[in-house]
């Protein structure tokens, strides 16, 4: 008879093997525990025999995300998108395989910015779900932010009858409060809070801006993203003075929207997409 450990290392390697970048596990008692997701979005509320809540992570390339606005950040996050799906419905399927009840959660959970700004919340929450799997940490820009590549990691999350060893999750809090998000966000959506590490998030202002991104075949936004510095990633990306770049940029197109600093970025939103001035 196959043991809890021998089934979770086999899950590990299913999902190495299919291409996840990251893997944690939850129990579902943590929800209880923490108390801050509301009841009915808890994973029990959803799909009662829960017992562990497995988290798939899929980063999205530095370089790329760099580019945003950009039909190459647009695709990237399409194909992170498509990848999680997959990854969620197979890795449901590979536990039914084993005799274990599954279901999972789809990464994103809504069905059109329109619906979303009507009642501004999915069903489920991958970010909560991976902090309480130990993969990372909620950070000012509201992402959760993960050791090995800041908030650059998109998340999926499947449901399990299994009860299985959980991670530990991660104490000490990956965001050092350095503001860039807050800086560089294009509509202010994002507040510093002092007595917390999550800063306070105008989801109207930020779903207004991806309205219009969508429009213009140049959504998501992501800048929170592009410019965090948390994350091994930069290493190997071995970037130097980024973050004075990042917080220049937008006044220096606004300036020059030529401005050479930028031009491999400008080269990708000047084409392949509407932009306004190909500006971010
Ligand atoms: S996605 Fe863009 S608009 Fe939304 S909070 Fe982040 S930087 Fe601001
Ligand atoms: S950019 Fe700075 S403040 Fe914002 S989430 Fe990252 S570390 Fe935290």
């Amino acid at each position: 008879m196959e043991t809890s450990t021998e089934l979770r290392n086999r899950i590990k390697q299913w999902a190495i093997d299919a291409g996840a970048d990251m893997i944690g596990f939850a129990p579902v008692e943590r929800w209880d525990e923490d108390n801050r997701v509301p009841p009915d979005f808890r994973p029990r509320a959803l799909w009662e025999p829960a017992r562990t809540v497995i988290v798939l992570g899929v980063s999205m390339p530095l370089p790329i995300v760099e580019t945003t606005p950009s039909i190459l950040h647009k695709e990237a996050y399409d194909t992170a998108n498509r990848t999680l799906d997959a990854l969620g419905f197979n890795l449901v399927r590979f536990l039914v395989r084993q005799g274990q009840p599954a279901f999972f959660f789809t990464r994103d959970g809504f069905g059109s910015l329109r619906l979303l700004k009507e009642r501004p919340k999915a069903a489920f929450g991958h970010a909560m779900a991976a902090w309480y799997a130990g993969l990372g940490t909620l950070g000012v820009n509201n992402c959760v932010l993960t050791p090995g590549f800041g908030p650059r990691v998109r998340f999926v999350s499947i449901f399990t009858a299994a009860v299985l060893l959980p991670d530990v999750m991660i104490e000490k809090d990956l965001c050092i409060k350095c503001e860039t998000c807050v800086k560089c966000c294009p509509v202010n959506a994002l507040k510093m809070r002092e007595d917390q590490f999550v800063g306070d998030y105008n989801i109207g202002a930020c779903l207004e801006h991806h309205i219009e991104l969508t429009g213009n075949k140049a959504y998501p936004c992501g800048i929170c993203t592009k410019v965090c510095p948390i994350g091994k990633d930069r290493l190997i990306f071995k970037q130097k003075g980024i973050l004075k770049k990042y917080l220049q940029e937008d006044e220096a197109l606004k300036a020059n929207p030529e401005d050479p600093v930028y031009k491999n970025w400008t080269q990708v939103r000047k084409y392949g997409t509407w932009n306004k001035d190909y500006p971010r």
